[in-house]
């Protein structure tokens, strides 16, 4: 049994169905693929609405699946711009902020290296000056969904990092195909896991399933908000686990700019000089659209996300004006945003560990009982917070309920 038909999901559920293995796959939502989506309607191009960086691609399992399946796949390579209050940097300007970047980067992994269980805060240089707003939301709300001063140095530098890559046909449109055949039951929402006895029994709306062992993929914030029950509880170290490894939060404002008002290149990434932690970061004409993402994160994105899409929307517009000017801002025609941060089955952006809980996601992968195996991208220690960690969670947990029940019998001869 598997519960969530997300990356970690789909990839244990196909895994134990390789493996000649009944499995089903309960799903909460009406689709698959979690927080890792395209949408294929409602902007004329393919446009992810979760995941779109496809990071680390030399260790990410599903760059592989994905060429063989015949998907797109092509490098990031435009140079982020820098623009500040919609002019474009002087001379030194953009020298200042890549010093400043570079240096936190550089504090940042020597900490981590050395096994320091501080918060990025703690490491900053102190001579920022008026580039701290910038860096504070590039390496906090940016990168991770949280502030700096509850992210890990370890955990931040356990995370593989190379050039990332992007799909034509969406990231979420990968999974999708991934999925196709298997035994996926849409809007089932699971409510308590019953691991009492020998296997296990799954409650849903729709009765209870029986099965020999489950791998649960929900988000860590799905888990830690008691949305499923287990009977007998969790141990304590799983429990802890969860609670340690708390999901930030980040939403796309999808931004339609017709007439490239900003000379932007097809995936350029935008950096605007920040003042407050109220701010976004841009990627312009995704796939040579005329749509952009504004990426906001951590305490100020979870805020807006509560206080609904037309607070969105008017931070997008403001945004836009202020930061590239009235030009752009005359520009701008529809505005959708993303509400991961409220969705009841996902309740945040993904995991991150806070000084000295970067161990916890080995923990949270340790098997319970011969019964159940957590998964997702909370358990994998170098592509956290990733669809290819969630996707190597996925195969690890499979394989680990795999051992817990007998092989398969040998194929029949034909007559
Ligand atoms: C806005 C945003 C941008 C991101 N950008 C990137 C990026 O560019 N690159 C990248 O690699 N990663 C990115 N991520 C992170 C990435 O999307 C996740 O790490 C990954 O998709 C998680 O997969 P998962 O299988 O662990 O969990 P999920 O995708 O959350 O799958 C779990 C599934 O369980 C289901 N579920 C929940 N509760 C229940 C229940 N009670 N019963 C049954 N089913 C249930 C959910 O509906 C969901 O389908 C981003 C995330 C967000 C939100």
């Amino acid at each position: 049994m598997v519960i969530g038909a997300g990356a970690a999901g789909i990839a244990a559920g196909r895994r134990i169905a390789a493996a000649g293995r009944s499995v089903a796959i309960l799903e909460a939502r009406d689709r698959v693929g979690g927080r890792c989506l395209t949408d294929t309607v409602t902007f004329g191009v393919p446009m992810d609405l979760g995941a779109h960086w496809i990071h680390a691609p030399a260790d990410n399992p599903l760059v592989p699946l994905a060429r063989a399946a015949g998907f797109g796949l092509y490098d990031d390579a435009a140079r982020q711009r820098l623009v500040i209050k919609g002019r474009n940097p002087r001379e030194g300007e953009w020298e200042a902020f890549a010093s400043a970047l570079t240096r936190t980067q550089r504090a940042i992994l020597e900490a981590g290296e050395a096994g320091r269980e501080v918060a990025l805060s703690e490491v900053v240089p102190g001579d920022l000056r008026d580039w701290r707003p910038t860096i504070d939301f590039l390496k906090g709300p940016w990168d991770s969904g949280k502030e700096m001063g509850e992210i890990s140095c370890v955990d931040y530098y356990n995370a593989l990092e190379t050039q990332d890559m992007f799909c034509r046909q969406g990231y979420g449109a990968i999974l999708a195909k991934l999925a196709e055949g298997l035994p996926v039951r849409l809007a089932t929402a699971v409510t308590r896991i019953d691991w009492s006895g020998r296997g296990v029994n799954v409650e849903t709306p729709a009765g209870t399933i029986r099965g020999r062992a489950a791998v649960v993929t929900a988000s860590t914030a799905v888990l830690a908000s008691g949305a499923i029950r287990f009977a007998p509880a969790i141990p304590k170290r799983q429990l802890d686990a969860i609670q340690a490894l708390s999901c930030g939060a980040y939403e796309h404002l999808i931004v339609h700019l017709p007439d490239n008002p900003m000379d932007a290149k097809p995936d350029q990434a935008f950096v605007v000089k920040a003042d407050t932690a109220a701010t976004a970061k841009a990627l312009a004409r995704i796939g040579g659209s005329d749509w952009w993402y504004l990426d906001i994160g951590g305490r100020f994105a979870r805020d807006l996300a509560a206080a609904g899409p037309a607070a969105m929307k008017a931070f997008a517009a403001e945004f836009i004006g202020n930061e590239f000017g009235p030009h752009a801002r005359r520009a701008m025609g529809d505005v959708h945003v993303t509400s991961w941060t409220t969705d009841p089955f996902i309740r945040g952006a993904w995991s991150v560990a806070g000084p000295g809980a970067t161990p916890q996601r080995l923990r949270l992968a340790e098997p319970v009982g011969q019964r159940l195996a957590f998964a997702g991208e909370a358990t994998d220690e170098g592509l956290w917070g990733t669809v290819g960690g969630a996707w190597a969670s996925g195969e690890r947990a499979a394989d680990q309920v795999l051992r817990w029940v007998a092989p398969p019998a040998a194929p029949r001869r034909r007559r």
